[in-house]
């Protein structure tokens, strides 16, 4: 049997494989404390164990921590991009985001995207594979552990990176649970938002899973003749199926929804769109990211001009749904939305 990456494992599954060594129960904690306090990354450091045990679970589990491949800051040193190498050899990107006051992650779940959206870069590239709990976690692991050098801690971590959260649901949750855990990380349910392009039976599971993380909606589209041409998945999950998903996550937890709209010149910049979506959401708790759309290889479409941002948000202030227009950051490394992807490295 493969050896399992203790990084995949929850608090409950290392106790009960601890426990089946003839270990005594608080090792668990012990164990726990070093992955996710002390930010081990070999078992050799895990100096309060015994010699038998760290030998024991260097035998018979693994601890993966994932390749830097490459390192890219922004020009403004806001933006780091990292490009990851998984055991098997598959390529992941990670971005850490430096403000004044929080420092984010903004993590990948898959390697890839089945949803294959034609404006993301990650869609374009299609699925390779999901990423484990463990291969999730270890991302923010990796960005903890250099900030700990700096005496600084994670604040956000955003589930927005490659690939849909919520069609590697199980790994996704599992992942945010490990990182709240109160002796590890223990990380707040607020500071996790979801990002998804609208996977409506996901959306009804989240809203009962009892949590307070954050959920982002990837709309970029209020009819469904455009959201069909925009999101493929708009004909599986259309703009109606969507909205109750969404009105059950807002009924369970009462916690703002974030939709996000990638402004695209011509396309989802009109009026009749911006008409269309101030009519949706007014009057819901709710909140509006627009984000100029960023360039990616296969995709010529262009981002609106501010002329036309301007016209859209006047119309959104006459429906009193409040929105903000994002800047874009780390384009110059293509570490902006919609721009991460397994890159070729010689
Ligand atoms: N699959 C999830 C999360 C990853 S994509 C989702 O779709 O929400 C993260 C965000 O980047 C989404 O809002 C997505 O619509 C946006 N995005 C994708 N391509 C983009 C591009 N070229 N420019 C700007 N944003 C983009
Ligand atoms: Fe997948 Fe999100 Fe990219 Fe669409 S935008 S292809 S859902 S990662």
């Amino acid at each position: 049997m493969k050896r399992p990456n203790l990084y995949d494992l929850d608090y409950e599954a290392l106790e009960k494989l601890l426990i089946s060594w003839g270990e005594k129960s608080y090792r668990a904690g012990q164990v726990w404390n070093w992955l996710y306090n002390q930010l081990v990354t070999d078992f050799s450091e895990m100096t309060s164990l015994s010699k038998t045990l760290r030998q024991r679970l260097e035998e018979k589990t693994r601890l993966a921590v994932p390749r830097t491949l490459a390192r890219q800051e922004s020009l403004t040193g806001e933006t780091r991009k990292d490009l990851l190498a998984l055991a098997d050899g598959e390529q992941i990107e990670v971005v850490l985001m430096r403000y004044a006051e929080r420092r984010s992650v903004c993590i990948s779940t898959q390697v890839g995207c089945a949803v294959g959206c034609p404006f993301c870069a990650t869609g374009q590239m299609g699925l390779r594979r999901d990423l484990s709990s463990g291969e999730i976690v270890a991302q923010v692991l990796h960005f903890a552990r250099e900030l700990a050098e700096q005496e600084r801690q994670l604040t956000n971590v955003v589930l927005m990176g490659m690939g849909e959260p919520l069609l590697n649901y199980d790994a996704s949750l599992s992942a945010i649970r490990r990182l709240m855990h109160p002796d590890g990380m223990n990380m707040g349910q607020r500071r996790f938002t979801i990002s998804t392009v609208g996977i409506s039976p996901g959306i009804h599971r989240l809203a009962d899973e009892g949590l307070q993380v954050n959920l982002a909606v990837s709309l970029h589209a209020a009819t469904d003749r455009l959201r069909d041409r925009l999101l493929p998945i708009n004909k599986r999950y259309n703009l109606d199926s969507l909205f109750s998903a969404i009105g059950h996550y807002l009924r369970a937890t009462n916690r703002r929804v974030t939709f996000e709209w990638v402004l695209i010149e011509g396309v989802n910049d009109t009026p009749e769109q911006a008409t269309a979506l101030g009519s949706r959401l007014e009057g819901m708790l709710a909140h509006i990211n627009l984000i100029p759309l960023n360039p990616t290889a296969g995709f010529e479409e262009q981002p609106s001009s501010p002329e036309r941002t301007e016209a859209f948000t006047q119309t959104l202030d006459r429906h009193h749904v409040p929105y903000s227009v994002r800047l874009r950051r780390g384009i110059d490394i293509q570490a902006g939305c919609g721009q991460l992807r397994q890159r070729e490295t010689s």
